[in-house]
């Protein structure tokens, strides 16, 4: 979790969010997409880490097929 740099308060403490929910826009489709995340500790502003990223696209994708499989 270093060199992290919170984006809306420079804030540079983060804790990590075991189910955090993005929003993911992926071959067209708007995605809410449940993944682990990190969030400020100061003002609560929700990113991914650097390690985290692979898991996020994952999700994403594993996200993406269980809707349009539905649809
Ligand atoms: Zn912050």
């Amino acid at each position: 979790m270093n060199h992290m740099i919170c984006l809306r308060c420079d804030c540079e403490e983060f804790d990590i969010k075991e189910d955090a929910v993005f929003k993911q826009t992926y071959r067209e489709e708007n995605l809410i997409v449940h993944t682990p995340g990190v969030v400020c500790r100061k003002c609560g502003w929700q990113t991914i880490g650097n390690n985290q990223l692979d898991a996020l696209i994952a999700a994403t994708k594993k996200e993406y097929e269980k809707v349009t499989r539905e649809a």
